[in-house]
């Protein structure tokens, strides 16, 4: 399998996976031109995309979804709630197919799982693609971390997970004070330190890298985020690479 992050942050998210013939798009937040430019700037043409997955109806994954997917006639792949959200159903351009958390799916060649997430939204999930003997587990806006997801997380071969906030920085930092709740609470976002928990506990033999994903850029920095990535993964004896995916820059291509 193939991954490539073409933006990662609140202020637009979008990946594609790929193995064979298969080509997906995660989450779709970013106008559908701009994730169409992405796209060709890494050699992909934006006709081969076959599905959007979304991942939650909050603008930063979903903004482009509709009108990509009918521009360039793929099917939107999302949870009844986050249909719901969107107004997936019934939708005359593009085919709505309906997930549900832990039940298994196939597209292609890449099979596919998603797993119910808590987050401030109707029914957010988080996404595990196998082909190719590997697992890339796809996670970012959730704000705690329970067993089951630990166990999502096992037997990963790529992992991209939020990263989102340094808890010092977004408490010393110019948010206001409700939404520094809300981005701290058990239904915002994951902290450098909660998401350094989860690999430091879950970082198999398998596990080949790790991307740090939707860094907050008013809490937190990628230095910091690495850090404790680094740490997580030394604690576990794991020699996965790591790295940290951009808003703009996104993060580039690589092997799962
Ligand atoms: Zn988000
Ligand atoms: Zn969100």
């Amino acid at each position: 399998m193939r991954v490539t992050v073409l933006a990662s942050g609140s202020g637009g998210n979008a990946c594609v996976v790929e193995s064979g013939k298969t080509r997906v798009l995660v989450d779709a937040g970013l106008s559908a031109k701009e994730i169409e430019k992405r796209l060709a700037v890494r050699g992909i043409g934006a006709e081969t995309i076959r599905a959007i997955f979304i991942t939650h109806e909050h603008g930063d994954h979903s903004i482009g979804a509709l009108t990509f997917a009918a521009r360039f006639g793929c099917s939107l792949f999302a949870t009844a709630g986050t249909a719901d959200a969107l107004g997936l159903e019934g939708n005359l351009f593009s085919p709505f197919v309906r997930m549900e958390s832990c039940r298994e799916g196939r597209i292609g060649e890449i099979g596919f799982r998603p797993l119910g997430t808590p987050h401030d939204s109707n029914e957010s999930v988080a996404y595990a693609f196998e082909a190719d003997e590997a697992r890339v587990v796809i996670a970012s806006d959730l704000g705690h971390v329970q067993r089951q997801f630990l166990d999502f997380l096992r037997g990963a071969t790529t992992l991209l997970l939020e990263f989102n906030h340094d808890e010092d920085m977004l408490r010393d930092g110019p948010y206001v004070w409700p939404l520094k709740q809300r981005i701290a609470g058990g239904w915002g976002h994951l902290s450098n330190r909660q998401s350094a928990d989860a690999v430091s506990t879950t970082a198999g033999e398998r596990l080949r890298r790790v991307v740090a994903t939707h860094l907050s850029r008013a809490n937190n920095t990628p230095a910091l985020a690495l850090a404790a990535l680094a740490s997580a993964l030394e604690v576990a004896e794991s020699g996965a690479a790591y790295g940290a995916a951009d808003q703009d820059d996104g993060y580039e291509t690589f092997d799962a």
